[in-house]
């Protein structure tokens, strides 16, 4: 099979092939891409998380260092000495488990201690801890919405949001158009119990913000409640870190604020702020929440520390946005389409799939770690090559970045406002 004429998605289902079938077709897909070094996904790397990492070559084997720019930990609070430090502390106070699910056993003091101070750090009156960031909003969502409510998504929203949308009626609205969202609001008005607007309140694949006050507003209008997904937001947007309500000065004004742990806080997990009566409901009627094992004390220590890291230490996020300015004034003037980027993710939009599975394998020769963001992951004729940056991202690193980008960017013709100069 040759791999270009397709794309993952095209075997999403295959109507004629049982499942095994299906697996082998699927294989042969990939065994062509990966022979053509355009299969980019799941490298192995044998370092932690940082502004570079050491890979596992796919092809050779070999170990080599490369400048990292694929992680979500943006301010890299996964090597943080105090991060360490306390969950090191903690996994030897309690061991290296929970032991249990949170209802019948697994509940430990500091579990009960991070939900108190997550909340607090989001403005809210209480929140849950889960043990993974999808299993949060899934979870979260097939326990809060039923056969009589809404929810209206914006189209970009994250894939866990949409599978926990399964029991419910969804609509969706164009990403972050609020003339379409007051469209479809007006649409079902009377036609359900509850209406929930989730947005994610920073996009993951084009590090773009949701305009939260009209988001709110429309809500009051419109008797809707609103939910929003912090995980790229948290730490690294607001004055003090704490996300898009701090951002645009509305804390506490959110009815259910969703986060992941796996990101900026530098660990793995999830949790839901909102008032105490739908917290308590959650630990009731959500079935991830009751039906899976409370997070590591390990994770649980690091992560109380990681908050307070965050709120003594703005130096970190003060350096994150320093490279963010850079690497973005520097990219609009050389011309690439970097969408409405406004943070630390930002998407080179190339629109062609091969083009980019092409741009991406240069990349690494060049030993830049980066993703490719194919259909369906973004809409089609959007594929774009997707670059965070991270905090500890040194001045050099970034300059040799942008010129590697420049390079591929002539070679490519993927610069089309080159020579506009004019910063968006
Ligand atoms: N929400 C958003 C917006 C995400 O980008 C992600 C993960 N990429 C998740 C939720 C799920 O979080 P986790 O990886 O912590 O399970």
């Amino acid at each position: 099979m040759d791999s270009t004429k397709y794309s993952l998605a095209d075997f999403a289902y295959i109507p004629d092939q049982d499942l095994m079938q299906r697996a082998h077709t699927i294989s042969e897909y990939l065994s062509d891409a990966r022979a053509k070094h355009h299969m980019q996904y799941r490298r192995v790397s044998a370092s932690g998380s940082g502004p570079t990492m050491m890979v596992i070559d796919p092809y050779t084997g070999e170990l080599r260092e490369m400048i990292y720019m694929a992680s979500n930990d943006y301010l890299n609070l996964t090597r943080h000495p105090r991060t360490i430090q306390a969950g090191m502390e903690a996994l030897q106070k309690y061991g290296t488990g929970a032991g249990s699910v949170p209802l019948l056993g697994g509940t430990l003091d500091i579990h009960v201690a991070l939900e108190k101070e997550i909340a607090a750090f989001k403005g809210c009156e209480d929140a849950i801890l889960y043990t993974s960031g999808f299993g949060s909003n899934a979870g979260t969502l097939l326990a809060l919405l039923q056969k009589d409510d809404i929810a209206i998504l914006d189209q970009y929203v994250h894939a866990s949001i949409v599978d926990g949308c399964k029991n419910t009626n969804v609509r969706y609205f164009r990403h972050n158009n609020m003339e379409h969202l007051e469209k479809v609001l007006s649409t079902v008005k009377d036609k359900y119990r509850t209406k929930l607007i989730i947005v994610d309140g920073v996009y993951s694949m084009d590090g773009d913000i949701a305009p939260l006050p009209a988001i709110a507003s429309l809500a009051k209008q419109y008797g809707a409640y609103v939910m929003i997904d912090e995980a790229h937001a948290t730490g690294v947007i607001g004055e003090n870190g704490r996300g898009t309500p701090e951002h645009y000065h509305m804390e506490g004004q959110i009815d259910i604020v969703a986060g992941t742990f796996s990101k900026a806080l530098g660990c793995v997990g999830g949790f839901i702020a909102s008032n105490s009566e739908l917290v308590d409901m959650l630990h009731f009627y959500s079935r991830a929440y009751m039906f899976s094992t409370a997070p590591t004390p390990q994770v649980t220590g690091s992560l109380r520390e990681a908050l307070k890291v965050i709120v003594d230490e703005p130096q970190l996020r003060e350096k994150l946005w320093d490279n963010i300015r850079y690497f973005r004034k520097n990219l609009l003037d050389l011309g690439f389409n970097i969408g409405n980027s406004q943070t630390a993710i930002f998407p080179i939009i190339i629109g062609d799939d091969l083009k980019v599975r092409e741009v991406c394998r240069r990349l690494h020769e060049y030993g830049v770690y980066v993703n490719p963001v194919e259909y369906p992951a973004v809409s089609r004729n959007l594929s774009r090559v997707r670059i965070s940056l991270m905090a500890t991202h040194t001045r050099e690193q970034l300059d040799t970045v942008l010129n590697i980008l420049e390079k591929l960017g002539r070679e490519y013709d993927i610069m089309p406002y080159k020579g506009a100069k004019e910063s968006k």
